[in-house]
């Protein structure tokens, strides 16, 4: 039997949305050792809501499920510590550059914007802390562009905030929230939540693994047709088999620097919990069924939420809970 088209690893996923097609290849009966290091991912899919979303839903944007007793937060992070990203960035000439080093070094008071919420009853494989069922993130949107720092006591840390709510103690839902900002006018958006299964990419396998990887090339020259959307690209690994791109919980970072997993407190590695991707997948018959050639709307579909990580990056949320209160940090790249 071929493998090629087959995936019996991704064929009873808990949620189903249908927008991931099988993998190109079955990459476990391809490369067996690879097999250890499969996890589970939940591509969330956001997609632009047509009417406003009940604040206490699972979304992007939109009013989130905030007491009216507590004033929406402001963000007056600034100076953030010395970073080899700035450092670099003072040295470049570009005015664009230079615009964003001013920025970051500017102090500021800015309201957060609400990012991602999530119910318990909806994503029960959140770390919950006893008592929580509602996971609330909000990111200030002046330029945290090369943040990396992990703040245990405040979960603050890279313009973000993380809040464990308990959904019942809201009674009345604060009706003025974060205020529209002109360079990101943000759209709320429902999730289409999908479980699959991902790999590490390249750079985060051993090297055993890692050496086994061109090896794949005889299985990526069979494809046909080349990528719908990129008919002269090449196949690869990293980004067409191992990690998904896009807002996703859990599963492989798709990095776009080198990675960079945070390590706790209590001096253990911290675990990835969320993507948050400035883009959503652009590769039609890789990571979407859905073809985006009939699409009027493309940079809804693939730019649904309208915000900006860094320069059109990623965003990720670790955590850690190793016997302890539940820590986070959060860690912006850049391309
Ligand atoms: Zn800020
Ligand atoms: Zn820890």
């Amino acid at each position: 039997m071929s493998l090629v088209g087959s995936s019996p690893l991704i064929a009873e996923p808990k949620r189903v949305s249908g927008r991931t097609p099988p993998r190109l290849f079955d990459i476990e009966k391809v490369m067996p050792a690879i097999k250890p290091y499969r996890r589970k991912a939940i591509r969330l899919h956001p997609t632009r809501a047509t009417a406003p979303l009940p604040s206490n839903a699972s979304k992007m944007g939109g009013k989130f499920h905030w007491p009216s007793s507590e004033p929406w937060p402001y963000c007056s992070e600034s100076d953030p510590p010395p970073d080899p990203g700035i450092a670099q960035a003072e040295d470049d000439t570009s005015e664009e550059l230079q615009q964003a080093v001013n920025e970051i070094r500017r102090p500021h008071s800015t309201a957060y914007q609400a990012m991602v919420q999530l119910r318990r009853d909806e994503f029960p494989e959140l770390p919950w802390p006893p008592g929580s069922d509602l996971f609330q993130l909000l990111w200030c949107p002046s330029v945290h562009m090369w943040g990396n720092s992990l703040d245990t006591k405040s979960s603050q840390s890279s313009g973000a905030r993380i809040v464990w709510r308990r959904e019942s103690t809201v009674r009345a839902v604060l009706q003025t929230q974060s205020p529209r900002v002109p360079r990101f006018p943000l759209h709320e958006c429902a999730f289409e939540p999908e479980d699959i299964f991902e790999y590490p990419q390249s750079v985060e396998t051993p090297p055993a693994i890692e050496a086994a990887i061109p090896k794949l090339q005889g299985w990526f020259d069979a494809l046909q047709p080349r990528k719908a959307n990129d008919p002269g690209a090449e196949w690869r690994y990293s980004y067409d088999i191992a990690a998904s791109p896009g807002t996703k919980l859990f599963g492989w970072a798709q990095w776009v620097q080198a990675v960079e997993i945070p390590t706790c407190g209590c001096g253990r590695e911290m675990k990835l919990l969320l993507t948050c991707a400035s883009d959503e997948s652009n590769d039609p018959g890789v990571w979407d069924t859905v073809s985006i050639e009939p699409l009027t709307g493309k940079e809804d579909f693939h730019h649904p939420f309208g915000f900006e990580w860094g320069d059109w990056s990623n965003a990720y949320v670790f955590y850690c809970a190793a016997g302890h209160r539940i820590n986070t940090a959060t860690i912006v790249q850049s391309s």
